[in-house]
């Protein structure tokens, strides 16, 4: 029997796990478990668009058995099954492949980061197991396979003997430390709360053999130990359940079985709707950027069931562009089953759901921003560049939605700021919402062209970002006040000292027109200007474009 090697990715991610203290080995369990629930999926998904193939709900469950003496912890289930290719693929290499390359070395050195970010799945099994042995036949197939391995060293597959079509997962586990219990996992009454904790809402029963102590038949005083098979999971998705019998722990929980980040969500969602359109969903609001969040490989999408069972992974239609950072599930009894993802584009129901969602989505930010600002800005400085391209690519009802939402620098706070809360505290006499634009807040507050403002006593904002001032384009003014930026010509402040300035500007004519010489095209005039007070120059411009956003039209690709 030939013996493979794991690719060298994959590799390293199992020597990190094994060898890292890892605080929630339990968590193997889950994922296990949820490997087991998304094969028996598979099967349903294929009954539905397979006339030869009937899902008769009652044969499809997980099974879960622990032996003390031989320390096998043996999970089955009835899924699709893995063909010796599919074992080949999905067991010798790690998932989300590529991802490591993408963190540097120095963070390969703590292993528990790597495995916050890149989540476990089926490897895992090796915080607790010395061996796992996988055994698969795969529906359709006459051969069953038996893939086995010890960890990093690689693994070896042979043909099996295997009548039912399914899974069967035997992990060995390690014997306790001086330091690590590994028994417990062998534990009946552990592995039950396992479950409850971390896959209550599993669609398909989840058994295990119960031994209890009941009274003799027929007896008074002697009791006989029993072992039943009982279901500990009780079914129910954690979507249908009431928000008042589920705790922050729980939808913490739900969030990391279904991989949708490796953080811990800053905010949860959770809709129950029933009305013209009924559906539920709970979504999140991520912590941490994803890791690939602002580049092309981002894929935006909530998963979509239809009445409890999974259709598509990423449903991109639910959400809109600027709230494409929301993860989660949605799922709706008014969805056809076996509905393409062409026909999902222009259903009806669909697109009801998605502004509802987008409103909801909306409305808690908004909640969030009034009652838990330090949480907001936390948020913001994770998401706003996308609320703020939000504004920016919209024509049509964007702004109103996300007007409100978006947030700058202030001079005046030294924090970030709405633009609601600008404009109400701007005195009568300022005309216009300035702004000014840079690098960095340090480099503009050193900016010539904000002295004059600042000087009358007004609040710029400060403008960091490439997007920042496009966005703002867009969105042409905030209740009635445009806005302005400080180096554009005119500022819109009270004209003194008139007579000052031409006589000054006739003074140095001639010094001028030597300046306008020697900077040629390079600018169109030189003048005497007001808004300076303590900077001998700067520059301004006309017209609409300002120098910043000049910057970024040039750096634009043609
Ligand atoms: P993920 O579940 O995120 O894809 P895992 O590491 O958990 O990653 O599993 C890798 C792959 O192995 C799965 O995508 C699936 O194709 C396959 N697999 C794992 N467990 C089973 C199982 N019990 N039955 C069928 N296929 C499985
Ligand atoms: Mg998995």
């Amino acid at each position: 029997m030939e013996k493979k090697q794991f690719q060298a990715e994959s590799k390293r991610l199992l020597d990190m796990m094994i060898h890292s203290i890892y605080t929630h080995r339990e968590i193997f369990l889950r994922e296990l478990l949820s490997n087991a629930s998304d094969a028996i999926d598979k099967i349903y998904y294929r009954a539905l668009t397979d006339d030869n193939i009937t899902f008769d709900k009652d044969n499809y469950f997980i099974k879960i058995a622990a032996n003390k003496e031989s320390r096998k912890l043996t999970i089955t289930d009835t899924g699709i099954g893995m063909t010796k290719e599919e074992l080949e693929n999905n067991l010798g290499v790690i998932a989300k492949s590529g991802s490591l390359a993408f963190k540097s070395e120095n963070e390969l050195k703590d292993g528990h980061d790597i495995i916050g970010q890149f989540g476990v799945g089926f490897y895992s099994a090796f915080m607790v197991a010395d061996v796992v042995t996988v055994i698969t036949k795969s529906l359709g197939s006459d051969t069953a396979y038996k893939w086995e391995s010890e960890g990093a060293d690689g693994y070896t597959i042979e043909p099996y003997e295997k009548s039912e079509v399914g899974t069967e997962i035997i992990l060995t586990i390690k014997p306790n430390t001086e330091d690590d219990n590994y028994d417990e996992f062998l534990e009946e009454y552990r592995l039950k709360s396992i479950v409850k904790k971390y896959s209550d809402f599993i669609r398909y029963p989840i058994k295990m053999d119960t031994t209890s102590s009941r009274l003799k038949e027929g007896s008074e005083s002697e009791y006989e130990e029993v072992t039943e098979e009982q279901t500990i999971n009780s079914m129910v998705p954690i979507w249908r359940k009431n928000k008042n019998e589920l705790t922050t722990e729980d939808y913490e929980n739900f969030y990391a079985e279904k991989h949708y980040g490796f953080d811990k969500p800053l905010k949860h969602i959770h809709i129950s709707v029933d009305g013209a359109v009924r559906y539920q969903a709970v979504l999140y609001i991520p912590e941490k950027i994803p890791f690939d969040y602002y580049t092309q490989e981002y894929e935006k999408g909530l998963e979509l069931y239809s009445n409890g069972v999974l259709i598509m992974n990423k449903c991109a239609d639910l959400l809109p562009d600027y709230f494409s950072f929301v993860k989660g599930m949605v799922d709706s009894e008014d969805l056809s089953l076996n509905i393409s993802r062409e026909m999902l584009q222009h259903d009806r129901q669909l697109k009801l759901i998605a502004k509802n969602i987008k409103n909801k989505i909306k409305g808690q930010l908004q909640s969030l921003l009034k009652e838990d600002r330090e949480k907001y800005e936390a948020f913001f400085q994770s998401f706003g560049r996308q609320l703020k391209f939000g504004v920016y690519s919209d024509f049509g009802s964007n702004k109103e939605t996300l007007q409100d939402l978006i947030m700058f620098y202030s001079s005046k706070e030294k924090k970030l700021v709405t633009l609601d809360e600008y404009v109400s505290r701007m005195p009568e006499d300022q005309k216009y919402i300035y702004y000014a634009s840079g690098e960095s807040v340090e480099r503009i507050e050193k900016l010539p062209q904000t002295e004059l403002v600042a000087d009358k006593g007004y609040e710029i904002l400060y403008f960091t970002d490439d997007i920042d001032e496009f966005a703002i384009r867009m969105l042409m003014n905030y209740k009635e006040k445009e806005f302005k930026s400080v180096s554009s010509g005119d500022l819109g402040i009270e004209e003194q000292a008139d007579e000052k300035e031409s006589a000054e500007q006739t003074e140095n004519q001639e010094l001028f027109e030597y300046m306008k010489s020697a900077l040629g095209e390079k600018v169109k005039a030189v003048r005497v200007s007001k808004r300076l007070k303590s900077h001998p120059v700067c520059l301004t411009t006309e017209g609409d474009v300002s120098i910043e956003m000049e910057k970024v039209l040039q750096a634009m690709p043609n």
